[in-house]
């Protein structure tokens, strides 16, 4: 049984986490932890506070125009979820012409986008497109024009694969879409790429984008965010195209059972993880340009390591650009869950064997139900700890077996 820990995970969620996400949320804790947006006491303001500051953060983070418009959610899949239920049912309510909304979507997405449709398409209630992929991971704007319809009420495109780590050129594939339809939601999963890369949805005219809290922004599981564009919804809320679907409590408008019309308490009902957000707060601050250049340096070196061993395959681009810092590969004749129980067993290495929540980017790249073995450095790793890792994946391969 190894005693070491080497983590190169950091595509589910990062870790360790920088010292001071820890030590805020136990200040947080120790010091402000009232309900945000109960109570007129003190705790319940400096709560309120929290869920202020780091909606600034955030929206800075993605160039809003504003904080109000940066919705907290529980993580990407919950804001993935508000999104599309909202988007889906605003539009199923504005439609009157006895017309089924359609969705363009994706074979790189998340089964957190899959999973949320396919709920919808096999109950009759939407039809949906799923354009394909290329090999490097790629999708091609001609052929996201080609799916869309007079019906498409939304289009929703992955920013990053979190399985091959390919990041897609969005500003271009975006202005062309707005160029055949410029009224169109469109959504970006930004699970994979906030906190590693700019990002700006006034520049790029994104109308929905979900971000993750825990991964590249270094901050607590149960974060995460949306930001909602003017386009889908207007300050003149009888237009809105996102119907908030978790409703109750917000501590605003308290006597009405309708829910309040203003972002951010439209689309944001019950007790926040305010906690959770004194950390992302304390990890935003905490992320310079250096931890991305590190990350990136420790996948260069995953990438020349693994090229160099014979009977190992990697999937997408060949090198770091273009990519973040995500590696897929597997070793000839054995199973990517074999290799990763290997790795932790015997070596006290932590990556992701399987299909990583996204099986059509692995039926697309070939790899199929078994997938592939997830290699994701962070700002942890050292890059003896990629020589470690490197030597147990030789020590795995049939030439040196
Ligand atoms: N989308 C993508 C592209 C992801 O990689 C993930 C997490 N693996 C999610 C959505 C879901 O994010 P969360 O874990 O924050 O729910």
């Amino acid at each position: 049984m190894a005693e070491q820990l080497i983590y190169l995970d950091n595509a589910a969620t990062s870790w360790p986490k920088p010292d001071c996400v820890g030590e805020a949320m136990v200040d947080f804790l120790t010091h402000r932890a009232g309900n945000p947006g109960r109570g007129g006491h003190r705790l319940a303001r400096e709560a309120s506070q929290v869920l202020e500051e780091v909606r600034e953060r955030l929206a800075g983070l993605v160039n809003a125009p504003c904080p109000q418009r940066m919705i907290l959610s529980h993580g990407c899949t919950d804001a993935l979820n508000l999104a599309i239920h909202g988007v889906l049912r605003a539009d199923m309510r504005n439609r009157c012409d006895g017309t089924k909304p359609h969705v363009v979507t994706t074979a790189i997405e998340h089964n957190a986008v899959l999973r949320t449709l396919h709920c919808y398409a096999t109950s009759d209630l939407i039809t949906m497109t799923i354009v394909p992929c290329d090999k490097q991971g790629y999708v091609h704007a001609d052929k996201l024009i080609e799916a869309c319809t007079d019906c498409t009420a939304l289009m929703t495109l992955s920013h990053a694969s979190n399985v091959l780590g390919t990041i897609q050129p969005i500003e271009a594939t975006i202005k062309a879409v707005r160029a055949h339809d410029p009224e169109i939601l469109i959504m970006v999963d930004a699970a994979q790429t906030a906190g590693h890369f700019p990002i700006d949805v006034q520049g790029w005219d994104i109308d929905l984008l979900p971000l993750a809290g825990h991964k590249g922004l270094r901050g607590p599981t149960g974060t995460g965010g949306l930001y909602v564009s003017p386009r889908a919804y207007p300050d003149e809320c009888d237009k809105t195209r996102v119907f908030c679907q978790r409703r109750g409590g917000t501590g605003s408008m308290a006597p009405g059972l309708e829910m309040p019309t203003k972002l951010p308490d439209a689309l944001e009902a019950g007790t926040s993880n305010a906690v959770g957000f004194a950390g992302l707060i304390a990890a935003i601050d905490a992320l310079t340009h250096e931890v991305h250049e590190h990350e990136m340096a420790m996948t260069d070196q995953v990438l020349k390591g693994l090229h160099a061993i014979p009977s190992v395959t990697i999937y997408g681009l060949p090198t770091i650009v273009g990519r973040t810092p995500v590696v897929l590969f597997n070793i000839e004749g054995t199973h990517p869950r074999d290799v990763m129980t290997t790795l932790d067993a015997e070596h006290g290495i932590a990556v992701r064997g399987g299909v990583h929540c996204a099986p059509l980017l692995h039926e697309a790249i070939g790899t199929g139900s078994d997938g592939g073995v997830r290699v994701s450095p962070g700002s942890g790793t050292s890059a003896k700890q990629i020589d470690i890792f490197l030597d147990a994946i030789r020590a795995m391969t049939p030439q040196h077996a």
